[in-house]
């Protein structure tokens, strides 16, 4: 979600005859956009702003801003700590940077603007991928109503509202216009999109709507919660050609007293049944998910009881985080902290268990043809194409570059851990299989 914030910052700017450049040493202009959702990634944050200090002692006339979460958490005291930045804008005040600059210009003072707007309605920066990519990320919603215990992102992204469904088509229709063909579809939780529309928005409708849109390929979408897959949205997978086969489906913890805890409103078998309909709708569906070690009170049975889940479910992907303290949280009250130690020996181990997972996965792809959207060149090897599989998983063969771009199909030759090596069939080919 914060590369698309990036995304739309730099369309708004490229509007206002901002040019992009990836040197900080010669820009004029820098803006770190945050995340505060761990602590680490907060402190990336920081040792960041810290290194900008040199470049502003140098240059006087560089203007420094900070967006993102930690802006709206820390808001003007940002400046106590970090005298050089001369802005700071929340995570709803995006479309008022042209605004912002204009002030510094004006008066060379330095600008807050962390208030929550009335309404998602004005979002509409149609932002184009970096790069000429083929695939676009369009923000259906913002915010989230869920408060899960651990988690900062209601607090400092507001309330969950929906976008207005005609916005998000004239947006496709835009991206479309301008070559895109796939298109991810963003929000905390994508499957409760349309409820403070009205009762007949819901997310299946909004897939179905896309699906009907000329010129998009493949439909992707992130992140899901599970107290929210429907069993209508189960349905659309296979009904709407373009959805993907792939879900990602946070499940967080495998004991049913720590998704208590966190307030998640699903227990394990509630977890493992729509799995298994998930599977039976659509056998091809890759699943991923994200999990986090040591929340306060996990004991060892827990632990073991969220190992035993990823045994059963086999996820193509995991993200996994050791539970991180955040200000305002709920889980900060939660006494029985998980030391230190504990929590990094626990994601030592599942790592290692999803490592596993993630192989005997990719292996079972050997010798099937799969339709690859082809990004472009392999960072890895000049000789190769790369692109991804409609399950998301990478994919490297060699090719021509006249298919970039392009949907092409493959059989997978040899699954490695993180890639698929592939070779590229032709059309005969494909009929023969
Ligand atoms: N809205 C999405 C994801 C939000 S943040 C969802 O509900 O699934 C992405 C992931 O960060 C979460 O799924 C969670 O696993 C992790 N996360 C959020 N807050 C965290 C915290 N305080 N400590 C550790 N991990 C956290
Ligand atoms: Fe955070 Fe939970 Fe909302 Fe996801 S669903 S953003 S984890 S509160």
């Amino acid at each position: 979600m914060n590369v698309h914030d990036s995304e739309q910052i730099c369309a708004l700017l490229e509007g206002e005859e901002y040019e992009m450049t990836k040197d900080a040493q010669t820009a004029d202009l820098i803006i770190i956009n945050t995340c505060s959702i761990r602590e680490k990634a907060a402190q990336k944050a920081y040792s960041q702003l810290g290194r900008y200090r040199a470049l502003k002692q140098k240059n006087d006339s560089l203007i420094i801003g900070v967006g993102g979460c930690l802006a709206q958490e820390l808001g003007h005291t940002f400046y106590k700590k970090f005298p050089h930045v001369d802005f700071i804008f929340g995570t709803h005040n995006i479309n008022k940077l042209p605004e912002i600059l204009k002030k510094i210009e004006l008066y060379g003072e330095r600008v807050t603007e962390t208030d929550f707007r009335e309404s998602v309605k004005s979002i509409g920066i149609f932002a184009l991928p970096d790069n000429g990519s083929l695939s676009a990320f369009v923000t259906i919603m913002q915010g989230c109503n869920n408060f899960c215990s651990y988690c900062v992102v209601p607090y400092l992204r507001g309330r969950e509202e929906s976008r207005p469904l005609q916005d998000i088509i004239d947006e496709i229709h835009f991206l479309v216009d301008h070559g895109v063909k796939e298109v991810t579809l963003l929000g905390q939780n994508v499957n409760s999109y349309g409820h403070t529309i009205s009762e007949d928005t819901n997310f299946p409708s909004l897939l179905r709507k896309i699906g009907k849109i000329n010129g998009i390929e493949r439909i992707r979408f992130t992140t899901s919660h599970p107290k929210d897959l429907s069993e209508d949205l189960i349905r659309c997978y296979g009904e709407i050609a373009q959805l993907c086969e792939h879900i990602h489906l946070p499940v967080q913890s495998g004991a049913d007293r720590i998704l208590k805890k966190m307030n998640r409103k699903y227990t394990a078998k509630d977890y493992l049944n729509k799995v298994d309909r998930l599977r039976a709708q659509c056998p091809a569906i890759s699943i991923t998910s994200d999990v986090i070690v040591g929340f306060p009170g996990e004991t060892q049975e827990d632990f073991k009881s969220t190992l035993a889940l990823m045994d059963y479910v086999m996820f193509d992907n995991l993200f996994s985080f050791k539970y991180s303290e955040r200000k305002g949280t709920k889980a900060l009250k939660c006494d029985s902290k998980v030391p230190e130690p504990v929590k990094l020996e626990r994601l030592k181990l599942l790592q290692a268990k999803q490592e596993e997972h993630t192989f005997r996965r990719n292996k079972v792809l050997k010798g099937r043809i799969e339709e690859i959207l082809v990004e472009g060149i392999s960072k890895n090897c000049q000789n190769d194409l790369t692109g991804r599989t409609r399950s998301n998983k990478i994919a490297n063969f060699k090719g021509t570059t006249e298919l970039i771009g392009k949907m092409v199909p493959v059989v997978i030759k040899e699954p490695y851990l993180h890639s698929l090596r592939a070779e590229l069939i032709t059309e005969g080919e494909v009929q023969a299989c």
